[in-house]
């Protein structure tokens, strides 16, 4: 993002970009920064501002009115509830006129490939001739379903996933700034949870702090996201390929203790077992699957000696169990028989 912080001392801040990225990886939060730059007052009104003097400042009279919604010239439209195309014939009649407070007049727009092809339309009619004082940004996790049209008429930047480590140290820094401990488990537990996105990563935090608690534990993350986690599916995947029911089986027993929900335990195990068959096949895993980058090697690794036939077979089984399980009281007995049948079949051809 040291491109848009040179392009808005520089004064040279394009008019339409696109920015994309996985849910949570900041979008909005960075195009509302740039509503904010292009408008700030600070170093006086020129488009310029003197040297030394950064924007966003954060404290004038516009970026207060942004950071509170209340700045007329910043306008955020939620493609995904205003796919009309009357909102966006709007919002190109409100385009001729100039910005009341600030330099630019904002359009925000979020979702933007929830938009229909009639408002794609209208929107490229704006993005064709655009008035000097309009600035579009525009910010989707489909970048591909975009008309080339509006593709080729924008700046476009793309949102990475924030890698685990720093997820976790951050929210370490805000318990503390708040007052509480969380324990380097508990932060990496929550991390792994949010997969590279701050925004999951903080509304865990915060179901946690909610309990009361004031110390943040392992136990207490798994309790509040009821997910076994990465590295609990893991081991238990080691256990069944090494042939080992028994280790398997405490294992899944810890994990149920825990107040894990068995049908979430299947459902992560099944798309940790797709992780590492695509991992397998793919040479840009990271593009197609909903992890971050520190994951993806972790389960590579791992995964490096299964045979593709027991991840097929695994996948099959749980599968199936997943089906089963919408019918059946019995959810626990069916997945510790799952369990078995996968070490007992590794330990008989192979394990
Ligand atoms: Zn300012």
């Amino acid at each position: 993002m040291r491109v848009l912080k040179h392009q808005l001392q520089s004064g040279s801040v394009g008019h339409a970009y696109l920015f994309s990225g996985t849910r949570g990886t900041g979008k909005t939060t960075m195009a509302r920064l740039l509503a904010k730059g292009v408008n700030c007052l600070a170093g006086g009104e020129a488009l310029v501002p003197p040297a030394g003097v950064e924007r966003p400042c954060g404290i004038c009279e516009n970026c207060v009115a942004v950071k509170n919604g209340i700045m007329v010239d910043v306008v955020e439209i939620d493609a995904a509830s205003n796919n009309g195309v009357e909102d966006v014939r709007e919002l190109r009649d409100s385009v001729i006129y100039p910005p009341t407070m600030g330099r630019k007049k904002v359009f925000i727009i979020d979702e933007v490939h929830m938009f229909s092809k009639a408002a794609f339309n209208a929107l490229l009619k704006t993005l064709e001739e655009p008035p000097g004082h309009i600035l579009f940004i525009l910010c989707t996790t489909e970048p591909n379903k975009l008309p080339q049209t509006i593709l080729s008429r924008c700046i476009k930047m793309d949102f990475r996933r924030v890698p685990m480590e720093q997820i976790a140290a951050g929210l370490t820094d805000i318990c503390a700034k708040i007052g509480l401990t969380a324990t380097p488990d508990a932060a990496a537990l929550i991390a792994s949870n949010a997969d590279g996105s701050v925004r999951d990563g903080l509304s865990i935090l915060e179901q946690c702090v909610q309990t009361g608690e004031r110390n943040i534990t392992r136990e207490l993350v798994l309790s509040v996201v009821g997910s076994p986690g990465d590295a609990s599916i893991a081991a238990l995947t080691d256990m069944a390929y090494r042939g080992t029911a028994s280790e398997a089986l405490v294992r899944l027993d810890e994990m149920l203790a825990g107040g894990m929900d068995e049908k979430r335990v299947i459902d992560d195990w099944i798309e940790w077992l797709r992780s590492a068959l695509l991992i397998k096949f793919v040479s840009e895993p990271g593009r197609i699957l909903n992890r971050a980058d520190e994951n993806i090697a972790e389960i590579a690794k791992q995964s490096a000696d299964y045979d593709v036939k027991f991840i097929n077979d695994s996948i099959y089984r749980l599968a199936k169990l997943r089906n089963d399980a919408r019918w059946s009281s019995a959810v626990r007995i069916l997945l510790e028989m799952a369990v078995i049948e996968m070490s007992e079949e590794r330990a008989q051809n192979g394990g």
